[in-house]
């Protein structure tokens, strides 16, 4: 059988590389793909510049499924452009995509389906919206309605705070559209947690939870990124926490999607918030996560192109994904200045002489010359397993030393 990856980050080469381990895979292209994919076993990159190349691709090849990384495409409809075309492809249609694409469709889908959540207004007007923050306790969330990059929520701890960032959000327009419209929100104190899921049209799976650290620098000091390393499974979800989610957050959102008609084939990504033992839904992507998906695809037991296929033909049961007894700690390297500016084209030093268990997925990296050369903020996540959280830690800071560029950083204390 033969794939497709839409998307060329390290998330989209996890999946890449775990769909050519099955052995009815006969071939995976990733579009466009990263320096990783070009020489990944079975995988080929392909360029494109319109849905419809990468429509002809499917039907030329006979492709019998794509997969959609990155949200975008998801917003901007490709899953209905490509069941259109008569093509097998997993994801959200571009109604239920709303619920990543807009934090005011999520919020008040939240709301009307009695799914724990933070307390919230949204506003479209920059006077109400100043009102109301005069009725908050700090800090309180600010977040931009639509998509803008991971850089679209604010934590503010004062009144000023506050209205600096109203002010740029919705009057200047530093996220264009995205941010004319906010939803503030109350803020929760806890430990955070994310949940991939696989909703098939009638039921919702529960995959291995992961811990993400957003903040660029150790001890979750710095700027937001787009993650800067993950560790699974996440320690803090216990099995209670675990019932919590299924029965407050899981189940209804389940009930909220068939009685919306939102019903998909595709991922649900649960970004939420524990607090004394209670959990509560921060955010819906419909999409994996990145660096989760290189923390998932690792442990992951099952053949991923049989779960995928069975998802697809309505058979997939919980039991049929299986988990290794193992621990896994990513760690992304970046390149210097990262989540801020910072220079591309810088050539790597790296040898897969790696550690037992370790796997290094690209991202920010491209194949020029058989040599791989930096193309992005976050480069390379170091992926490795260990039978506990310090055999994991141990050997993907082990690994870390056999990638090397200028400039190159990282977290030291992902899964410490
Ligand atoms: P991502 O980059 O993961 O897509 P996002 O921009 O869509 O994120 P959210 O996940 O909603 O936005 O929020 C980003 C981060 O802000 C969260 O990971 C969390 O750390 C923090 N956050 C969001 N809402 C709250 C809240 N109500 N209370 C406390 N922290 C929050």
């Amino acid at each position: 059988m033969k794939y497709l990856i839409i998307g060329s980050g390290g998330r989209e080469h996890a999946i890449a590389w775990k769909l050519a381990q099955s052995d009815t895979c006969e071939k995976v292209f990733v579009a466009p793909g990263n320096g990783g994919t070009a020489i990944e076993k079975k995988c080929e990159n392909f360029k494109y510049n319109s849905f419809d190349q990468l429509i002809e691709l499917c039907k030329r090849e006979k492709i019998e499924l794509t997969v959609v990384g990155p949200e975008a495409p998801l917003v901007d409809g490709i899953v209905d452009v490509f069941l259109n075309e008569g093509l097998s492809i997993i994801g959200p249609h571009k109604e239920a995509a709303m619920l990543e694409g807009s934090k005011i469709f999520s919020k008040d889908f939240m709301k009307k389906h009695s799914i724990k959540t933070a307390k919230y207004e949204s506003f479209d007007d920059y006077d109400k919206a100043v009102e109301f923050i005069d009725t908050m306790e700090y800090p309180i969330v600010i977040k931009a309605d639509g998509l803008a990059a991971g850089k679209g929520v604010v934590i503010v701890t004062d009144r000023e705070e506050a209205i600096d960032n109203l002010k740029e959000f919705m009057l200047n327009e530093r996220f264009n559209e995205a941010g004319k419209s906010v939803v503030i929100e109350e803020f929760i104190e806890g430990l955070e947690a994310s949940i991939v899921t696989l909703f098939d049209g009638e039921k919702i799976i529960p995959f291995i939870s992961c811990k993400d650290h957003k903040r660029a620098h150790d001890g979750d000091c710095g700027p937001n990124t787009g993650g800067m390393g993950v560790v699974a499974p996440n320690s803090h979800v216990n099995e209670q926490i675990m019932d919590d989610f299924i029965n407050n957050i899981m189940e209804p959102t389940l009930r909220g999607l068939k009685e919306d008609k939102l019903v998909f084939k595709g991922f649900i990504f649960f970004g939420i918030m524990i607090k004394e033992g209670v959990s509560y839904l921060l955010e819906y992507n419909v999409r994996m996560g990145d660096p989760e998906t290189q923390a998932i695809m690792s442990l992951m037991e099952s053949d991923f192109a049989d779960v995928l296929m069975s998802c697809m033909d309505n058979s997939l049961k919980i039991e049929d994904i299986t988990w290794k007894d193992k621990h896994c700690c990513a760690v992304v390297l970046a390149s210097g200045g990262y989540p801020l500016q910072y220079e591309k084209g810088i050539e790597m030093d790296y040898n897969d002489n790696l550690q037992e268990g370790s796997k290094v997925f690209f991202a920010g990296a491209e194949l020029k010359d058989n040599k791989l050369i930096t193309s992005g903020g976050r480069v390379a996540c170091v992926t490795a397993l260990g039978n506990d959280s310090n055999e994991a830690y141990n050997k993907a800071y082990e690994s870390i030393k056999n990638v090397e560029f200028e400039g190159m950083f990282f977290r030291n204390d992902i899964g410490k």
